[in-house]
Parts: structure tokens; C-alpha cells; sequence
């Protein structure tokens, strides 16, 4: 059997030459789906990522599920059950947190420019909100004053390092996260003499490292932070949130995270945490590590066309349902995410097509001359590595075409 050349890279198995996703094959699926595009995401795959990582963590980690990579309720609700807590970033996040059944103080709240209405959701909740801002603490005061509530609160910390090799670096330097890490001490002592429930610490360096030793590197240096400005802390510190910034493989020539020499390293640093501060509790947050990995974009070929020797794939999926694996979430240079034809995975490579879109935009790229299988109209594009970042984070009202259908099987 050839394969395709840009063949998945994990976990979905193919039966009779036609991929499977949640046991079900694609054909089938877009038929119970009803329409296309649409993003599948299978629950056992969830399940058996937060197992395995589990597994390899150090007792006692909490590890937490940030909502944002994936906000569909029926999948949050699935990792409600399978996670320790939940990190939401707005308002709408928090209801849907709320909604999955996920106990209030498992939620925390974090991310810039939280409204006065969204601070007083949480304080209503009694979620912890990671604040980020003195502005924030003293709103947070005021509107537990008025409520009659202790507002559960963390501070986010800007820290003095980044993770390094990330996708995307969210600390050191000058950021608009967090307090810097320089002005921790004095925002504690505000937050001693204001009516606040103080956990902890929140500290987040980055996002999408592929480096086991980057991230070991920044765990350690998140560790010995929070435990520095533990010293300043009002009360004692119940909870250190060190981030995550476990990556996935999207690109051709990338290496799967070896979580192993990370968790080995991890229980060491566990057993400092909790020697020096006995009621802390360290968790890890991700995002797409946990959700990435277990989802399919599934697009259907209007139209296969040559062009001057080309052949393009022309779908009526695109950009504005997986702004990321169009290349334009970020991307300084665009790389192929890994694409097949789903219902003729076994097919011998054709030749190099493009697989595009149905936006007016050379933008709208789903696959830049990648080797596919033949494919005509009517078979289903499957874009991999797409459980995380995809509609959401996607301008779906661009040309005014319908949302796609999600679903989780
Ligand atoms: C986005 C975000 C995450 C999740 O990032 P991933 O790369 O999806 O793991 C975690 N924590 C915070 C504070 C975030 O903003």
C-alpha cells in the first residue's frame, strides 16, 4: 500500500482505503454530518491523550484544560470530566466552563482587558480570576465589596524569561500580560490590605514549543519565580499555575514533544513547590496539546481544475473556517499542514495539486502543491492536526458563507 505523502501523522486509522474518525468512516460521517465543511473531533482520542499524559506527570499536578484551543460545549463538557480544571478567557468562555458542569473553583479566568461585566461574572461564580493588572485587583475589590463576596483571585505574572523556541512567546520583555514579575511585591501588598481570596500565582511564557528542554527550562524558572514571590504573598500560596506550552507537530519535519524527560524533571521540582509552600498546588494548563491532535477539517472538492499545468482542488472549505492551516494564523512563512484526500488515503500519489477555497483571496490555501491522491469532485479533503485553533479562531463572516458544522464523535 502507498501512502500519501503528507499521511496523518497520528491516530486515525483507515479501513477499505477510507479514513475512520470516532470508528466512523468519512463518507459515512459527512453523511450523518449532513453537510460540509465541518470539524470532527473524537472523543476517545481526547480521552486517551489526557490518560497518556497523565500517566507520565508526577502525582498530585493538576492539569488543567485551557478552553479557548477548543470551545465547543460538547467537547469542553467531555474534558470537564477528564481534566481538573478549566481556563477560560472571556465572558462567553466562562458560561460555557459553567455550563460544561466544571465546579467554579476549577475555573480560572485569565486574559487581557476583562470587562466590568466579565469581572463581575466571575466574582458572581466564584471562579479565580488570574488578575492582570493593578487596575483589575482594584475593580475585583470593589465589586466583592459589593456583592459581598471575597473575590478568589491569582496574580498573572509577566516573568523575566520566555519560553524559548515557541510559537508564540507570551512573557518576558514588555507584554501587555500579566504584572511584571518586578512588580509583584507591591500589587501583593495592595492585595493584603483589599477584601480578596489570594491563591496564587499564574505564570504563562509561551505557546507551541516542540523543545522538551525549552519547556523543562521554563517549568524550572516559573517555579523558582513563584516561589520568590511567595515570600511577598498576603496569604499562603495554594495554587502555582506554571502554563504549559506544549506543542503539536503540524509541519513537515517536525518532532513529536517527548513529554517524558518534562515530567521527570517535573517531580523534583513538585517536591521543592510543596516543601517550601505546603499548601501550594501546581498545575499545567494546555490548550492544544490536549485537543489539537484529535481533530479532522473535512472539505468537499467542488471543482478540480488545471491551470496553466497546475492542478487545483478547488473546496468549499477554506480560510475562513481554518484561518491557521491557511497559513495566515501567524505563520511568517506558509508550510502545509498535513492534508489527504480522506476517502482514498491508499491511493498512489497523483502529482503535486493545490487544495484551495471559495473566498476571492489567493489567501484561501488549504494545501500549496502538496503530493495528493487523485482526487475528484465530490471526495473529501481532511486537513489534520485541527482539534485546536480552527473556527473560532477563524474570520468566519469573511464572504458571507455558512459557519461550518462541528461535531464530536
Ligand atoms: C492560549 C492560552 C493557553 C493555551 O495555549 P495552547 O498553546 O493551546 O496550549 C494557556 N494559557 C493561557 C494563559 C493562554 O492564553
Amino acid at each position: 500500500m502507498n501512502k500519501p505523502r503528507h499521511a496523518p501523522q497520528i491516530h486515525f486509522p483507515v479501513v477499505d482505503d477510507v479514513l475512520q474518525v470516532g470508528g466512523i468512516p468519512l463518507n459515512r460521517l459527512a453523511q450523518r454530518v449532513g453537510r460540509t465543511p465541518f470539524f470532527a473531533y473524537d472523543r476517545d482520542l481526547c480521552t486517551q491523550r489526557v490518560r497518556d499524559l497523565r500517566a507520565q506527570l508526577p502525582q498530585g499536578v493538576l492539569l488543567h484544560y485551557s478552553i479557548k484551543a477548543n470551545p465547543m460545549p460538547a467537547l469542553v463538557h467531555h474534558m470537564a470530566g477528564l481534566v481538573d480544571g478549566l481556563d477560560v478567557a472571556s465572558g462567553g468562555e466562562l458560561k460555557t466552563a459553567l455550563d460544561a458542569g466544571m465546579a467554579p473553583a476549577r475555573i480560572s479566568f485569565a486574559g487581557p482587558a476583562k470587562q466590568e461585566d466579565e469581572l463581575a461574572q466571575a466574582v458572581a461564580a466564584g471562579v479565580c480570576v488570574n488578575v492582570e493588572s493593578e487596575r483589575e485587583l482594584i475593580a475585583l475589590a470593589r465589586i466583592g465589596d459589593a456583592f459581598g463576596i471575597a473575590p478568589r483571585i491569582a496574580l498573572r505574572v509577566n516573568p523575566d524569561f520566555e519560553l524559548k523556541s515557541s510559537g508564540m512567546k507570551m512573557g518576558g520583555g514588555a507584554k501587555p500580560f500579566g504584572i511584571d514579575a518586578e512588580e509583584v511585591p507591591r500589587v501583593l501588598r495592595l492585595a493584603g490590605t483589599l477584601n480578596v481570596d489570594f491563591q496564587g500565582f499564574h505564570i504563562f511564557a509561551g505557546s507551541q514549543s516542540l523543545r522538551a528542554d525549552a519547556i523543562i527550562d521554563a517549568q524550572a524558572r516559573s517555579i523558582a519565580l513563584a516561589l520568590r514571590l511567595a515570600e511577598a504573598a498576603p496569604v499562603p500560596v495554594r495554587q502555582v499555575n506554571i502554563g504549559g506550552g506544549f506543542g503539536i507537530p503540524y509541519f513537515p519535519g517536525e518532532e513529536r514533544l517527548d513529554v517524558a524527560p518534562i515530567a521527570a524533571r517535573l517531580a523534583p521540582e513538585v517536591e521543592s513547590l510543596t516543601a517550601a509552600l505546603p499548601q501550594a498546588r501546581l498545575a499545567l494548563e494546555l490548550g492544544r496539546y490536549l485537543v489539537g491532535e484529535c481533530g479532522v477539517y473535512v472539505a468537499r472538492v467542488v471543482d478540480r481544475k488545471v491551470s496553466r499545468g497546475e492542478v487545483f482542488l478547488v473546496t468549499d472549505g477554506g480560510m475562513h473556517h481554518h484561518l491557521a492551516a491557511s497559513g495566515n494564523l501567524g505563520q511568517v512563512i506558509r508550510k502545509n499542514y498535513p492534508v489527504a484526500v480522506g476517502n482514498r488515503m491508499a491511493a498512489v500519489d497523483s502529482g503535486p495539486a493545490s487544495v484551495t477555497g471559495p473566498l476571492c483571496t489567493p489567501l484561501d490555501i488549504l494545501a500549496d502543491r502538496m503530493e495528493l491522491a487523485h482526487a475528484q469532485v465530490g471526495d473529501l479533503v481532511v486537513v489534520f492536526q485541527s482539534g485546536a485553533y480552527g473556527p473560532t479562531a477563524s474570520p468566519g463572516a469573511f464572504l458571507g458563507h455558512p459557519a461550518p458544522l462541528e461535531v464530536l464523535v
